[in-house]
């Protein structure tokens, strides 16, 4: 799942928000369930986790967050605490998030 860095980069780039370019996609036992950019409206997180909900998947899911500068390098994708929030709530186990240090680590909640 987190080899396709190139990917998700791409996927952020499609945001329709001015400043911050982020994407959230959830897997399901590496299969890609879920994706969802942000926009001034909703955060990326929050879209993909109701996604999920929708299509009633609720283990063994993993949500790769990734935010991504006007350049494409990637930068702190942390998820807020309200998308924190939903993420344990939805029992969601394995997230990671990009950082500004061009890596990709496990949120431990
Ligand atoms: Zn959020």
């Amino acid at each position: 799942m987190l080899d396709n860095i190139v990917g998700f980069v791409k996927l952020a780039s499609k945001s329709l928000h001015p400043k911050h370019r982020h994407v959230a996609l959830i897997f399901h036992q590496g299969v890609l369930l879920a994706w969802s950019n942000n926009s001034r409206e909703y955060h990326a997180e929050d879209r993909a986790i109701e996604i999920c909900k929708l299509l009633r998947y609720k283990s063994n899911l993993t949500l790769i967050s990734i935010a991504i500068t006007k350049e494409g390098k990637l930068k702190l994708a942390l998820p807020c605490v309200k998308c924190q929030a939903k993420i344990v709530k939805y029992r969601i186990s394995n997230v990671f998030y990009s950082t500004s240090s061009q890596a990709i680590i496990r949120w431990i909640s």
